[in-house]
């Protein structure tokens, strides 16, 4: 059979870092095995899902590359499917309606509470056999005896006591489904073969065991992931800084590092920390997916973002950049020059916008560190810039190689140190004392900016 899985999120919020996990290694699985991902958005609370939610997580999955062979399917959209399953359940006598009021349900509840068992309903309607009416809710019929057994694929075996859990609601008095019924009725309409998920669904599993049962239908393959953790060892959320996968984005983070960050949270391949999206279709396997919960770590993020910063050509980083850019938008000629020279210092594109910011300034408008300026634009550094100034005016090629000669010829004349005015000139261009190569930055530069800049610094009042 073909392998199919499915990425299921409720569209009540954004795009998270743990349903981005659950995304990513469904979709590698169903990639790896040349099979079919789906994407199914679980929009049956309606008071709380909205087509914004709905978009922003498309866009999230979109953004890292995760793209889907069907869907997106909208259970909204297919409740006559539910209902009809429903009937055949009923039909065949593996499901029945019951009248029992709320409070009488919470009466059995209680009783089984005082026993010290789990709270349940106690099966007074199962052999009933009411009809329906608009009273009625329908109950699954569960096996009450015996276990439920499964086979994780990532924790292992895993067993429930059939005494623990009761004959669960299926269609509520309304008619609408309830939340296991429809996700068992979709995995079975798309052919789901594997389902990879969070392990807070771990208990949902014995009862959507019970309705395949039930249906006489075989179940896919189950496998529940760990939880994400913070720092503190306590369940990821928003105290520990962003959830939503697009304020990565924001933050400038790239897709690929993101990826490989994720995949490894709960997932390992031997040693291997950088993993090609091509690596992973490769190497992913459920054997190697990871039964205890994985820690957040903002600066292994950041690591691994700044190694594909690195990797990354300057033609495509300039596109990110630019939207990082928050003044007049630069040309992406000159952008693309001055890439090569940050992506060796930079965390992320954010960052790599915030040193930019000295090649991107007018002129005129460049920051100035005054301290920086204090210490080093000196009477004595003023005549060096003087004499430099007019010899770049007039130096024959402004690149790298000419400008360090000339600088060369110059220190050698004077008999001065090049440290004597390498932090000068460097405070003079940049207006600031820490900077990527002085040479390579001013043949990113140019003449004209370095002129002007040179001309403005020695106005500069200490
Ligand atoms: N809609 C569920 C969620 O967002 C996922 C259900 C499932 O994967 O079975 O948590």
């Amino acid at each position: 059979m073909r392998i199919a899985t499915r990425f299921a999120p409720s569209p009540t919020g954004f795009l998270h870092i743990g349903g981005a996990r659950t995304a990513l290694f469904n979709w590698l699985f169903a990639r790896k095995n040349n099979g079919r991902f789906i994407l199914r958005v679980e929009d049956t609370d309606e008071q709380r899902s909205t087509p914004e939610m709905t978009q922003a997580i498309i866009d999230a999955m979109e953004w890292l590359g995760l793209d889907c062979d069907e869907g997106p399917y909208f259970q909204s959209l297919r409740k006559d499917m539910y209902l009809s399953y429903i009937e055949r359940l009923v039909e065949k006598g593996n499901a029945y309606f019951c009248n029992c009021s709320p409070d009488e349900v919470e009466a059995m509840r209680e009783q089984a509470r005082q026993k010290g068992l789990k709270p349940k309903y106690n099966g007074k309607c199962r052999e009933k056999g009411l009809s329906r009416s608009h009273e009625t809710v329908v109950r699954i019929k569960a096996p009450i005896s015996g276990q439920t057994l499964f086979n994780d694929q990532v924790k292992g075996p895993i067993s429930f006591n059939n005494q623990e859990l009761d004959d669960f609601v299926i269609q509520r008095k309304d008619k609408t489904p309830t939340y296991n019924l429809a996700v068992v009725v979709d995995d079975i309409e798309m052919g789901i073969t594997h389902i990879l998920r969070g392990d807070d669904h771990v208990n949902n599993t014995p009862k959507q065991l019970h309705i395949y049962q039930a249906l006489e239908i075989d179940p896919p393959i189950f496998g529940h992931v760990p939880m994400i953790l913070g720092p503190d060892k306590k369940k990821l959320s928003k105290r520990h800084g962003a959830l939503s996968v697009m304020a990565y984005k924001e933050m400038g983070f790239l897709p690929e590092a993101m990826i490989n960050y994720l995949v490894r949270l709960g997932w390992s391949f031997k040693d291997e920390e950088i993993f090609s999206r091509e690596d992973l279709i490769q190497k992913f396997t459920l054997e190697n997916l990871g039964s205890s919960a994985c820690v957040f770590d903002m600066d292994k993020l950041t690591w691994l973002n700044s190694h594909y910063i690195k990797e990354t050509d300057p033609e495509r980083l300039s596109i990110i950049l630019k939207d990082h850019i928050h003044f007049e938008k630069p040309e992406m000629t000159y952008l693309e020059k001055i890439i090569p020279l940050l992506q060796p210092r930079a965390g992320t594109m954010k960052e790599m916008a915030e040193m930019s910011d000295f090649f991107l300034l007018p002129d005129n408008s460049l920051k100035y560190d005054q301290k920086a300026v204090n210490k080093f634009i000196t009477e004595e550094t003023r005549t060096h810039l003087k004499n430099i100034l007019e010899r770049l005016e007039n130096v024959e090629s402004f690149d790298q190689k000419g400008l360090e000669q000339e600088l060369a010829d110059y220190i050698q004349q004077e008999n001065i140190k090049f440290k004597v005015i390498a932090q000068p000139l460097r405070v003079a261009i940049t207006g600031k004392t820490a900077s990527p190569g002085l040479f390579e930055t001013m043949e990113v530069l140019g003449r004209e900016r370095v002129l002007n800049r040179l001309n403005i610094a020695l106005q500069l009042q200490r």
